[in-house]
């Protein structure tokens, strides 16, 4: 393939967790020796975080999503700077008396996942990146123009903040929640916003987490403790309390050690006293998903085509399959001599992962308005039906094994 200096075979936006394990994924595929990749990163290097201090923001990442790190052959890297192995974890309804257990054991699993910091799992998937050839990564510029393919100029072409212009057959949007792509490109959208607000957190607690990923649900929203480890040491939990904005507000407005009270007591003391928090950040919770998922020559993968609540922890867990599922296509494509922005390639993907991902956010709404409910006559058939399933264990490890894909 011959190349102008600014000619791409594909432009990726947003060096995330889900636009770097994408772009190291086609960068390593056999067929992919050949590409010239673009990625495009409006952010600078990721802060690093030791000691006893952490990323506030973290992610849950299931099996599924390791072994696919571990094929980038990042997991390592990630695993040896810091990453808590959770095996069990715990579910309770705070407004009544039902609770849901769930054991790795019980699946044969020596992990249900693995908490890790957000900034440790992309620096080390930007590292394997510098690794490979086929990327030019262009770090901090952002989109400022785009135009989708037309008929005198049948690919994509992109004007950056720092006067380049770029083109390619095929554009990957992977810049987030607030896509810029996906607003320039006039992707539609479903959106609600939920009138929530998460605080996140890292908190020291006077219990060990006990390896264990804890969430209490309530009327104002569920309240998440997910493990962290430093030097074997667990007495740290990083934390999503997501609220009502009125509480979030009230919560964000008081001084640490009245917040750890307020935070000890909603979590029912479970891990003893809040020894120490760290500052608090607050993020507004809004439903988003585009959709289409491609239009021609542009496409969207992870956060910049769906939000999910945090309830879950599947939102990174989504983006790559996502990536999977579009590393694959492409792959298809490459062997076949198919144009890489050919649409029939792009609807694959969107037939692969649009359903599912909206199948997963109908859950997850579900369970928020479930537990959202204040009435008397709901509560009692929630613990009820929640014991329910508790006490059916094929059911329950069924759908463990769907959540963390083994
Ligand atoms: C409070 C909270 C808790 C969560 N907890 C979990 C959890 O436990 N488990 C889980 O799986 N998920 C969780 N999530 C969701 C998870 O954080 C996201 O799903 C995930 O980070 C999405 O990854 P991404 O790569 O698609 O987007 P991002 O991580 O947002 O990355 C986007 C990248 O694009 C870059 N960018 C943005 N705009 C531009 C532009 N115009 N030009 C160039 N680059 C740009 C950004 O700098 C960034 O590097 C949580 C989310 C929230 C809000």
């Amino acid at each position: 393939m011959n190349h102008s200096p600014h000619d791409y075979d594909l432009i990726l936006v947003g060096s995330g967790l889900v636009g770097a394990s994408l772009a190291c994924a086609l960068a390593m595929l056999e067929t992919g020796r050949q590409l010239r990749i673009a990625m495009i990163e409006a952010g600078g290097d990721m802060p690093r975080y030791s000691g006893g201090q952490f990323d506030p923001r973290v992610v849950a990442l299931t099996p599924a999503s390791r072994h696919w790190l571990e094929r980038l052959q990042v997991w390592e890297a990630i695993r040896q700077a810091r990453a808590c192995t959770y095996r069990d974890m715990h579910v309770w309804d705070g407004e009544g008396t039902a609770a849901i257990h769930f054991s790795s054991a019980d699946v044969r699993q020596d992990c249900l996942g693995h908490i890790v910091e957000n900034s440790i799992a992309v620096r080390a998937l930007r590292e394997r990146l510098a690794q490979l050839p086929q990327v030019e990564v262009m770090q901090p510029v952002s989109i400022v123009e785009l135009r989708g393919p037309q008929p005198m100029q049948p690919g994509v072409q992109v004007t950056l903040s720092n006067g380049d212009t770029l083109q390619a057959p095929l554009l990957v949007a992977a810049d987030g929640a607030q896509s810029r792509v996906r607003e320039m490109a006039a992707f539609r959208t479903r959106e609600w916003d939920y009138q929530q607000q998460a605080i996140v957190t890292t908190v020291r607690t006077s219990q060990s987490h006990e390896h264990t990923a804890w969430q209490r649900f309530m009327y104002t929203g569920p309240l998440a403790f997910l493990p962290l480890q430093e030097a074997g040491d667990t007495h740290h939990c990083s934390i999503v309390w997501s609220a009502d904005t009125p509480l979030a507000e009230e919560l964000m407005a008081l001084d640490a050690a009245a917040f750890c009270e307020r935070l000890g007591f909603a979590f029912e003391h479970r891990l003893g006293n809040i020894e120490h928090c760290a500052e608090r950040f607050c993020v507004p919770l809004r439903q988003r998903h585009a959709q289409q998922y491609c239009q021609p020559g542009i496409v969207l993968v992870g956060d910049a085509a769906h939000n999910i609540h945090p309830l879950a922890g599947q939102g990174v867990n989504l983006g790559l399959l996502d990536a999977a599922a579009l590393t694959n296509e492409i792959e298809r494509a490459l062997v076949r001599n198919i144009p890489l922005a050919d649409y029939s390639i792009l609807r694959r993907y969107q037939r692969q992962r649009l359903a599912g991902n909206l199948g997963m956010m109908s859950a997850m709404e579900g369970f928020k308005r479930l537990f959202g409910h204040r009435s008397l006559e709901v509560t009692l058939l929630r613990n009820i039906g929640l014991q329910t399933f508790n006490d059916l264990p094929l059911l329950k490890n069924y759908l463990v094994k769907q959540v963390m894909g083994v």
